[in-house]
């Protein structure tokens, strides 16, 4: 097999039915066994297959080994990032090369079991476009983790409208049309479930025991899970923008009560010399700086929202009964004849 140098290098080569997409950063230690096993699901579907090792910047061995992979083992594609991108961006590079009818992302940790890979098949073949795999339990895992990625998720799930589900990462299979999709997304800042839940379509959930990790330990620094929460709840609701509009609502019912309050005692002569009007400016700025943030946070939610360029809507499926079909051939026959009678 060559060594594929670049993007192109893949685009003249046959398309396989299934994509594996595995990102890797300091996965050195990981790295053979998660191919060893992952090689082994991909042959026991019976499909032909190709893997991308995803090297997001890695500082250890990780691309050293990942290219003696792919240039020994047919089927192994070696991916090298420039830097480190991150998580996200490293799935998003290896979805835009994934070339196979299907495209599973899984985790180069051999924290997300590869096996999974037959169930998941067995699932699309019913005619789901995304089977995710849910977390039932996660060994190893800290409480300070499992504290904060519990109360994240239901945070998310209330503030927006799509229904992300709870509980999952980024391991599982997608249809070719989802991935093309989720391809066709701009957005830079990119949090793949809440995007692949965005997308709709028919999706099923499995349910499995996220494992410990085989060797090294999370990348996921306190400061990464949080830029992800956060790009999770930026990119899927602005309601945080409409916090000024609550402060300045409740700030309004204070600032009259105040108000009455303060004139109440200017006029009887029950007060400081100075108060009232300290009071009166206090309330009248206050709210009015909350009211102007809530305008601004409801025009910048509305640009947010343009500027992030998702399609308005996808369709799944148009149906039409065969006779609205041979009415529209018709139709569109006499149309043609009209149009070549004109010239
Ligand atoms: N990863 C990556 N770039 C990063 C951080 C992580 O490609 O900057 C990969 C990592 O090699 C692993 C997956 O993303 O395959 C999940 O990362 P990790 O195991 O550190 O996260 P956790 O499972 O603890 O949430
Ligand atoms: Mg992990």
């Amino acid at each position: 097999m060559p060594t594929r140098t670049d993007e192109s290098t893949l685009s003249g080569l046959f398309s396989p039915t299934l994509s594996v997409v595995a990102p890797c950063y300091n996965e050195q230690d990981s790295l053979s066994a998660f191919v060893a096993r992952i090689e082994a699901s991909c042959i026991a579907t019976g499909c032909s297959y190709e893997i991308l090792l995803v090297n997001d910047g890695s500082g250890d061995e990780t691309w050293e080994r990942i290219r003696a992979l792919a240039q020994g083992r047919p089927g192994i594609v070696g991916v090298n990032l420039s830097r480190n991108h991150g998580h996200q961006l490293a799935v998003t590079a290896g979805l835009s090369l994934a070339r196979g009818a299907r495209v599973l992302i899984i985790d180069a940790d051999l924290q997300d079991p590869p096996e999974l890979l037959g169930p998941m098949m067995a699932r699309l073949d019913q005619g789901y476009d995304v089977v995710y795999a849910r977390r039932a339990k996660r060994a190893n895992e800290s409480r300070f983790k499992l504290v904060t990625a519990g109360l994240f998720y239901r945070v998310l799930r209330r503030l927006s409208d799509v229904d992300i589900p709870p509980d999952t990462g980024d391991f599982r299979l997608m249809s070719r049309r989802i991935v093309d999709r989720l391809n066709s997304m701009p957005e830079r800042d990119r949090f793949i479930r809440g995007m692949v839940a965005w997308l709709g379509g028919r999706q099923s959930e499995i349910v499995y025991d996220r494992e410990a990790r085989f060797a090294g330990r999370t990348n996921y620094t306190v400061l990464k899970m949080l830029r992800l929460a956060v790009d999770g709840i930026t990119s899927f609701s602005t309601d945080p923008l409409r916090a000024a509009s609550l402060l300045a609502a409740i700030g309004a019912v204070f600032g009259v009560l105040i108000a009455i309050y303060a004139l109440i005692g200017f006029w009887t002569g029950r007060i400081v010399p100075g108060w009232t009007s300290q009071a009166l400016m206090t309330v009248f700025f206050g709210v009015g700086q909350f009211a102007c943030l809530a305008i601004i946070g409801a025009y910048l939610g509305r640009m947010y929202t343009q500027l992030k360029g998702r399609p308005l809507f996808l369709i799944d499926e148009v149906v039409v009964s065969p006779d609205t079909e041979k009415r529209e051939e018709e139709h569109a026959g006499g149309a043609q004849r009209e149009s070549s009678r004109v010239r």
